[in-house]
């Protein structure tokens, strides 16, 4: 009998929110994003005690409009305002919480009172040319849990189904009008045909990503040269068809013959933790920091030795070690958690076409896109680094979770986090093939040639910023 091996979709599917036992539940530190249909059904609820707690807790955005947006579409991303939200109480938390941590409205009203928002999250589902591809939101730290800590997490299925045509496929009929004005959101982009060439180059992404015979961040640096190669095609600077160029790419992984060109990048950790440092700050005005993220943000600087006195050159010795003693020993034992990261950001972020490189006649932009992963990947390593190094040899899976999931909550879903951090590596100069070297480079730090800039670094997250963030 065949086995039909899951896929990650079908993994991700079978995700379960904890409810109450959740440690730090998407309903805390965010106002809740309703849209459209949302609000109108919440304006037409007969008299209740959980009617008037609603209609006083709801407010109408000012620049929402009634478009795809508004159903909350984009807003669960983070790049729309939307139609209207739930305002947070003065402890942090959704309004409609019960004491057990549970939402009133699925217990009262049930799951068809949910707004969009509400009922998707942490799911991240992508449809174009029938291809359905789903990535969690790991500010869910269930969510984080199943993601990261899978040592066998499926692959991505990248076949669209042979049964519909691309540009014929009908959702299933909708059970409401708010289920309906979803599937029509989903069924514009799942008509919509792939991008040229996207699984073949999809396909060799995934592959080199759990290509365990180079270290990560070579199969990082050697993604990056992917990208700008396709660029080069794309742009008609190189001369060669993308499934020709791909072939041959993937033998020249295959034999090794690039690694001896990645063994003479440069290495400069200084560098590399002054950008993680400025990475971690970038939010620090614009978004809700949380207790946990607090939290995290101190072991990090705990871990590379900040305090007073200390300098850019004294954090990178203490960097460097944290690297080498704690962070390298317990990701040599877990390869996969870093490589799921990954996983689950390439779909998430529809790499290397991004969200608008997606649509019909955009101009590839995938060394820019790769920029926008390296830069969420660096800070993500960076911070663990730092963690690693304060835990020492008693870091675990658990504090692993207890960065991403903050982490991400605090940065993931910010409208502006991805076009910011690729501003401050176009500013650090960090963009380049011999930048993206020095963000990624794992390897051992060649004696220092220049005298490093001695630089305070001051912890950035004494004082709470009030803006909040949506889901
Ligand atoms: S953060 Fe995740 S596990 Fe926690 S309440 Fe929300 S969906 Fe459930």
């Amino acid at each position: 009998m065949r086995t039909t091996l899951p896929t990650l979709s079908a993994y991700l599917e079978t995700f379960r929110c904890i409810g109450s036992d959740c440690e730090d539940t998407c309903c805390q530190g965010w106002n809740v994003p309703i849209d459209r249909i949302t609000y109108e059904k919440c304006q037409n609820l007969p008299a209740s005690p959980l009617a008037t707690l609603i209609s006083a807790s709801l407010t109408k955005c000012e620049s929402s409009a009634p478009s795809k947006t508004a159903t909350g579409v984009q807003a669960k991303t983070g790049n729309a305002t939307p139609f209207a939200q739930i305002r947070i109480d003065g402890a942090d938390h959704c309004p409609l919480l019960t004491g057990d941590r549970l939402c009133r409205v699925h217990a009262e009203l049930g799951e068809q009172m949910l707004s969009y928002a509400c009922s998707t999250y942490p799911r991240i589902v992508h449809e174009f040319g029938g291809l359905k591809e789903t990535a969690l939101a790991l500010s869910c730290p269930e969510a984080a849990r199943f993601v990261l800590l899978n040592p066998c997490l499926p692959i991505p299925n990248l076949k669209a189904p042979e049964t519909q045509s691309p540009r014929q496929s009908t959702p299933a009929p909708a059970l409401d009008p708010f289920v309906a004005a979803l599937e029509q959101g989903n069924a514009e982009d799942g008509a919509k045909p792939l991008p040229p060439d996207f699984i073949a180059i999809r396909e060799s992404v995934l592959e080199l990503v759990r290509l365990r015979s180079y270290p990560l961040w070579q199969r990082m640096f050697l993604l990056g040269l992917l990208c700008r190669r396709l660029d080069s095609i794309a742009r008609g600077e190189l001369k060669r068809s993308v499934p020709g160029f791909l072939a041959d790419f993937k033998t020249a992984v295959s034999t090794g013959s690039l690694r001896p060109a990645m063994e003479t990048l440069p290495v400069d950790r200084a560098a590399q933790l002054d950008v993680v440092l400025r990475l971690a700050g970038l939010m620090l005005h614009r978004s809700h920091v949380s207790p946990r993220f607090a939290e995290c943000i101190q072991a990090f600087t705990a871990g590379i030795g900040n305090g007073p006195g200390a300098t850019l050159e004294t954090l990178t010795r203490q960097y460097t070690r944290a690297h080498e003693f704690s962070f390298e020993p317990f990701f040599e034992r877990h390869p996969h958690v870093l490589e799921n990261y990954l996983v689950n950001t390439i779909v998430r972020c529809q790499f290397p076409f991004g969200r608008e490189g997606m649509e019909v006649g955009a101009e590839p932009q995938r060394a820019r896109e790769f920029a926008k992963l390296t830069a969420q990947f660096a800070l993500i390593r960076g911070l663990l680094i730092g963690v690693a190094g304060f835990h020492g040899a008693s870091f675990s899976t658990a504090h692993v979770v207890a960065v991403v999931q903050p982490a991400a909550k605090h940065f993931e879903h910010h409208p502006e986090f991805l076009k910011l951090s690729f501003e401050l590596l176009l500013e650090s100069q960090m963009d380049g093939a011999r930048g993206m070297a020095i963000l990624l480079s794992n390897a051992e730090q060649k004696p220092a040639t220049s005298v490093l800039p001695d630089i305070r670094v001051p912890s950035p997250y004494q004082n709470r910023p009030v803006a909040r963030q949506e889901v």
